[in-house]
């Protein structure tokens, strides 16, 4: 097996292709991320941006806030 290069290995990890991957694909860039601290370290970038994203940029709805919302909503609309 010839393992995948630093581009495709990385491309992966920024297209979020890595864990839908083939088996014998996604073995390859875990070999490859064996050998590789350049693409250990960009998966550590790359994991570090989507928590940031999600937590500060797009944090998950509150729900007992949503709820409030539902409610203020629906009493507005009805009159
Ligand atoms: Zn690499």
């Amino acid at each position: 097996m010839i393992l995948p290069t630093c581009k495709e290995v990385s491309t992966a990890f920024a297209h979020g292709e890595f864990s839908t991957a083939p088996p014998l694909r996604r073995l390859g860039m875990q070999l490859h991320l064996l050998v590789c601290w350049h693409c250990r370290r960009f998966r550590r970038q790359m994991e570090l941006i989507e928590m940031a994203l999600k937590t500060v940029v797009f944090p998950l709805p509150d729900s007992a806030r949503t709820d409030a919302l539902k409610r203020t909503l629906l009493d507005h609309l009805k009159g």
